[in-house]
């Protein structure tokens, strides 16, 4: 079983990856969990590059191919080994990240996008994907608070501010709209419930599926 974890900065998917995996290996199943961009040594080697901010003068075509490179790397390293040996794979962002950060914000052509996901992707889709939801403000202020920033002023915020709420805005809808074409394999989570109440919603869905 191939599993996705997607949302925007500060969803809490990490956390719930955690617990996902817990859950699984408490049933006694093999467990591996893994990340994007990254997840195989070459990719983990594009990851740098793609967020260390080296990547911000190559334009916007470049960044795309870069993660469909490293994400050709992680599934041919990690993920299609790891699901012949029976493994559950429990991926932090996978291909609708791609889809929403440079097809949605990033303005990519769907041409491009389509056939950059189809080189690198091929058959492996996840079985099914968690896309934490959050509105936007509150996604911001928890990943601000993370790096150490100050939160937004909800109330009165500054044109930067305000663009970097919308852009926020716009990937929560591409996530949402995805979820709408794909229904069966997406599910949407409320992030703003607690911690271990997302945690239920998860495992029992991810039970369902596996006929646990
Ligand atoms: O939230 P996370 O730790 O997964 O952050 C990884 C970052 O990589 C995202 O915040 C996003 O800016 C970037 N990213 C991206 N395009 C992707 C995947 C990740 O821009 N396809």
């Amino acid at each position: 079983l191939f599993v996705s974890f997607e949302g925007g900065e500060g969803a809490g998917k990490s956390t719930q990856i955690r617990l996902l995996a817990e859950h699984l290996r408490a049933l006694g199943l093999p467990v591996i969990t893994t990340r994007e961009p990254g997840g195989s040594a070459g990719a983990e080697a594009l990851r740098h590059v793609l967020l260390s901010g080296a990547a911000e003068p190559f334009g916007i075509r470049m960044e795309a191919l870069l993660f469909a490179a490293a994400r050709a790397d992680h599934i041919d390293c990690v993920i299609a080994p790891a699901l012949a040996e029976g493994k559950v794979v429990l991926c932090d962002r996978f291909v609708d990240s791609s889809r929403v950060y440079q097809g949605v914000t990033g303005n990519l052509e769907p041409d491009l996008m389509a056939a950059l996901e189809r080189v690198s992707v091929r058959n492996f889709m996840p079985d099914l994907t968690f896309m934490l939801d959050l509105p936007a403000v509150e996604g911001l202020a928890r990943a601000r608070r993370r790096a150490g920033l100050a939160a937004i002023r909800a109330e009165s915020p500054d044109r930067f501010e305000r663009e970097e709420i919308d852009v926020h805005e716009q990937r929560r809808q591409g996530f949402l709209d995805i979820a709408m074409r794909e229904p069966v394999r997406c599910h949407i989570v409320d992030a703003r419930q607690s911690i271990d109440e997302i945690a239920r919603a998860i495992s029992s869905k991810t039970d369902t599926v596996l006929g646990a």
